[in-house]
């Protein structure tokens, strides 16, 4: 008797990926709690769940010459060039490596960390430095004077979904549209619009815990309810509607916003969002 694959009728759909990446360097920080908190309610309801624990891996932080393994030492090192190269050439280190085969896998991202001097910690941004090699996260489609590429909505990552989950130690107030630490969305705005959006991401409002500090249990127990009510939410609710490089919204080559596409007085980051 022959067995014939008729397709996926009978399958089980795939479980959906998600990818933590966390930085803290205590394991019972309240990042680590809402670390463990996301990974449990994600397994429990019927996720895939990789975590990247980066100072749990010793991960190395800075990019240098010794992250292409092809680099002559005695030639003047141009980290671009030697990124295309090594990534083109499976010549990037192990580590580096493992990691962007946790995010070619993983249908969403979270990453975790606390806010740091207004951004993440050093050893998640040296995570980002050097798994977003160029050919992955950047140097992707077609530049030229009509094009610069498949970025900003479109690239290695369109098609999945990314979210930050940070805590901070300053008040909602300060982090308003007139507090004094700046707004929050424009904080983020560098690593929600720069590095998740450019590669393509589509990337959901973050979760953000305030007055972190001063978190204690029954505070925490109100923090996993929303934070198990944003995970429910991973795979529907509408991400932030940055506009797309490539959808016709800025002139060329310049890339400048085309006038008259914003509400009458948006400035600042504020253009990039599609007016609804
Ligand atoms: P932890 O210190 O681990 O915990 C905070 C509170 O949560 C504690 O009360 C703890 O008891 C409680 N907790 C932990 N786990 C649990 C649990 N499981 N159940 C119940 N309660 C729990 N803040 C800003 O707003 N802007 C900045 O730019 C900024 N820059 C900073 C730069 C540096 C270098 C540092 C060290 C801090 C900075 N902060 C800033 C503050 C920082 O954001 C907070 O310290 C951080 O968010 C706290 O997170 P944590 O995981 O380290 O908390």
């Amino acid at each position: 008797m022959s067995i014939v694959s008729t397709g996926s009728i009978d399958a089980a759909p795939r479980k959906k990926r998600v990818l933590i990446v966390y930085a803290h360097p205590e394991p019972q920080s309240l990042n680590g709690a809402l670390k463990d908190a996301m990974r449990e309610h994600l397994l429990a309801t019927g996720h895939e769940v990789e975590v990247t624990d980066l100072y749990a891996q010793g991960w190395k932080s800075a990019i240098d010459a010794d992250d292409f393994l092809q680099h002559d030492p005695d030639r003047r090192l141009q980290v671009i060039a030697a990124s295309g190269r090594a990534y083109a050439e499976g010549a990037l280190t192990e580590d580096v490596r493992r990691e962007q085969d946790k995010l070619r896998w993983a249908d969403a991202v979270i990453l975790q960390f606390p806010l740091w001097w207004f951004s993440m910690p050093a050893i998640l941004k040296g995570w980002i430095d050097r798994v977003y090699a160029y050919g992955l996260a950047y140097g992707v489609g077609e530049h030229s004077d009509r094009r610069w590429g498949d970025r900003y909505g479109e690239g290695s990552f369109a098609g999945k979904r990314a979210m930050l989950s940070v805590t901070a130690g300053g008040w909602r107030d300060h982090y308003s549209a007139r507090g004094i630490n700046g707004c929050i969305d424009d904080i983020l705005f560098p690593i929600n619009h720069g590095v998740l959006h450019y590669p393509g991401f589509d990337v959901l409002p973050s979760f953000v815990v305030y007055r972190s500090e001063r978190v204690d249990a029954a505070q925490f127990e109100r923090l996993r309810a929303q934070l198990h009510e944003r995970l429910d939410g991973l795979w529907t609710q509408a991400p932030i509607p940055y506009r797309q490089q490539n959808a016709g919204d800025y002139e060329l080559p310049s890339l400048r916003l085309k006038s008259g596409l914003e509400a009458p007085g948006t400035q600042g980051f504020r253009l990039h969002l599609r007016a609804e």
